[in-house]
């Protein structure tokens, strides 16, 4: 008992932890309030085709810049959206911001782009998520489309995830895994789950230049894709080796700092698409 009220004396005098739970809500804060005044914005980053090295699509990604607190990093914040239930409508900005985006390219360059959008569980439990998204992508075609989820989203309430994605695919949508290899999924599960591509997990493409049963593992990956008649998108490639390797190994796509960046849609149209 006295060590306990000795820990909970210490908890509430230490003035570093408070200091750091009241940052924490002041982030959140200033995010909720980005949020529903639509501050948020999205960047872009080529998707390649390993054998011809043309860009074939991008990967639409969520950023947040903060007069006060600069660019805060995907990774807290689509954390503070999901903690505060509220990713759903970040993923409905993302969306609408990117498919506006596709129609004026589609204006502009006269062919319409590819684009992907990430999308976390939160969204397929959203009661009108497949007609939110139609709604949204109305006039340009749901091909061009591709919804990525990762693997431990769809694994979050797979039944679920493999009736809204199933839906989601017979309007048209093209369905991605993320992060493939890092979460649990079964063979069973994949074969269920109506996807198109399966994007192997960065970590494995970077170790697999000096670790050999990484590159096992990318190999298999790849083959098993094969068989499951799946595209494959490797991503952070980061150098030229690693492209070529990939290549090799039968890989489709490629994306990473290697091609390209994330940028600003301006700055992805008038280096990709002119
Ligand atoms: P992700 O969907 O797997 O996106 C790839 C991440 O890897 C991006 O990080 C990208 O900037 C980064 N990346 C790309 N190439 C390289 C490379 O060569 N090297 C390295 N080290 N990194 C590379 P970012 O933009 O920080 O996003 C992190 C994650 O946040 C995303 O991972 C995705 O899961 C999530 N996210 C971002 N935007 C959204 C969104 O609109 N909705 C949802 N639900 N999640 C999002
Ligand atoms: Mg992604
Ligand atoms: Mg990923
Ligand atoms: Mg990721």
């Amino acid at each position: 008992y006295e060590a306990k009220q000795h820990e909970l004396d210490y908890c509430v005098f230490d003035e570093a932890l408070q200091r750091k739970v009241s940052a924490e809500r002041h982030q959140t804060e200033r995010f909720l309030q980005a949020l529903a005044q639509g501050e948020l914005s999205i960047a872009l980053q080529p998707q390649i085709d390993l054998a011809t090295g043309q860009c074939v699509g991008a990967e639409a990604l969520c950023r947040w810049y903060d007069q006060e607190l600069g660019h805060v990093s995907p990774a807290i914040f689509i954390d503070i959206a999901r903690k505060q239930g509220v990713l759903a409508e970040l993923g409905i900005q993302v969306l609408t911001k990117t498919c506006s985006l596709m129609k004026e390219w589609q204006q502009r360059y006269g062919q319409l782009p590819k684009v992907s959008v990430n999308v976390g569980a939160q969204q397929f439990a959203a009661p009108d998520v497949v007609e939110d998204f139609l709604s949204i992508c109305k006039g340009i075609e749901a091909q061009a489309v591709t919804l990525e989820i990762t693997e431990s989203d769809l694994m979050i309430d797979p039944q679920l995830a493999l009736t809204v994605t199933r839906r989601l695919r017979d309007h048209g949508f093209r369905l991605a895994i993320d992060d493939f290899g890092t979460g649990y999924s079964s063979l069973a599960y994949l074969q269920q789950f109506a996807v198109d591509i399966l994007k192997i997990d960065m970590s494995f493409v970077q170790a697999m230049i000096k670790d050999e049963s990484s590159k096992t593992l990318v190999n298999t990956i790849i083959a098993m894709a094969q068989t499951l008649g799946l595209e494959t998108i490797a991503e952070g490639i980061e150098t030229a080796e690693q492209a070529q390797l990939l290549k090799e190994l039968g890989c489709q796509g490629g994306q990473g700092y290697y091609f390209g960046r994330p940028v600003p849609p301006e700055e992805f149209a008038k280096t990709w698409l002119e």
